[in-house]
């Protein structure tokens, strides 16, 4: 039964349909509390899980369109879930970081990390299109701040320049597609200006939840700058409306090479046929599954996070039941930023010189024998 616990927006704005425009459905997000409670039946756990997280964590946020795939009546749902807050996010388990990645240990600069020898994250905003309640980054998204003014951006790009080694940033945040196309030209080019970039890769999830947000302007405004790849987000089949395949394939269309990270999610998306559906959906529209990454250990999460047995034995099944196109790499990637493990069930089950006994995707042992030394 709904009882009465209230739940409020702090803004007054009017909920934008899809459609609207991408700016004023990404304004229409902020009243967020008031959508939800209109559009879903919420149940109380929900209700306490809003009033905490609008209280002391991440504020509930969602755009018109990802709320649409919410099932109203369901509180199981597998998109309901990412984004409406629950009551379990206030518990806090052994082993729950604050920063997960140890982000703020490995800042090289202002915004810039670097965990690996040649590649940085910088962090370009911190205004997302929804706020999903698993983000591993919830302590700076939760701050509310937008776009970081070029200005703080310098000290970076002075990092960069001195560090050639580094040769790929991963524009990040927060969603960089929040920012205006205006905004993000003129950090590509910052960084473009820098001659030892080679690649520049963008992490959004808007092609999930702001669909529209990929229109022409976008693609034209980027085509020809080489060599940017989009690395997008989808976790569930559902997420993969027509508007939100018509938005990768304007991406694809524009050249522009499409990789997807899936998180995987206890009892959202855990399971062999729905990651194999979502995988086949996503190769259909040209994107290359990356990586299938094993939940980070923020704070608040614990609830929606898997075992990593379980992880591995839903990887297991998946192995075969898809095309290898469609098969992500199975990634840890380590509490307090030690770096991505690729993880996967054993497959080397002896080994003795000359010979080895693998373990198939069937589960059958075969026998490898080594050519002779020469
Ligand atoms: S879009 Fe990314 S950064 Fe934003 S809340 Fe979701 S996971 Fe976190």
């Amino acid at each position: 039964m709904i009882t009465a616990t209230t739940v409020t927006d702090t803004d007054d704005g009017s909920v934008a349909q899809p459609g609207a425009g991408w700016q004023a459905e990404l304004r229409a997000a902020e009243a967020s509390v008031r959508a939800m409670d209109a559009a879903l039946r919420l149940t109380e756990a929900e209700r306490r899980g809003i009033e905490h997280a609008r209280a002391s964590g991440l504020r509930p946020k969602v755009t018109a369109h990802f709320l649409g795939l919410c099932d109203p009546l369901d509180a199981a749902c597998p998109i309901r879930r990412q984004v409406v807050p629950h009551e379990l996010e206030a518990r806090e388990v052994p082993g729950d970081l604050e920063d997960p990645l140890g982000e703020q240990e490995h800042e090289v600069a202002p915004h810039l990390v670097r965990r690996y020898p040649d590649r940085a994250l910088l962090i370009a905003t911190l205004q997302c299109a929804v706020h999903c309640r698993f983000c591993t980054r919830s302590r700076l998204v939760r701050t509310g701040q937008g776009v970081t003014p070029m200005v703080e951006l310098e000290p970076a790009f002075a990092w960069l320049r001195a560090h050639p080694e580094v040769q790929e940033v991963l524009i990040s945040g927060g969603d960089p597609l929040t920012m205006s196309t205006a905004r993000l030209v003129e950090l590509v080019d910052r960084l473009r200006a820098i001659g030892t970039l080679r690649r520049l890769r963008i992490g959004t999830r808007t092609p999930s939840a702001l669909p529209s947000r990929i229109d022409d302007e976008l693609v034209q405004a980027l085509k020809g700058r080489p060599a940017i790849w989009f690395m997008v987000h989808f976790n569930h089949p559902k997420e993969l409306m027509p508007e939100a395949r018509e938005a990768l394939g304007r991406l694809a269309d524009g050249g522009f090479p499409l990789m997807n990270q899936t998180v995987m999610l206890r009892g959202i998306n855990d399971d062999p046929e729905v990651l194999a559906e979502l995988f086949r959906g996503l190769v259909d529209e040209r994107v290359r599954p990356y990586y299938l990454l094993h939940c980070d250990v923020a704070k608040g999460t614990s609830h929606l996070r898997t075992t990593l047995d379980r992880s591995v034995a839903v990887y297991r099944e998946l192995l075969g039941k898809v095309s290898g196109i469609a098969v992500p790499k199975l990634i840890v990637d380590t509490p307090r930023g030690r770096g991505k493990v690729q993880v996967g069930p054993e497959t080397i089950v002896e080994r003795e010189p000359g010979r080895t006994v693998l373990r198939t995707w069937r589960g059958e042992r075969v026998e490898l024998t080594d050519p002779p030394s020469e």
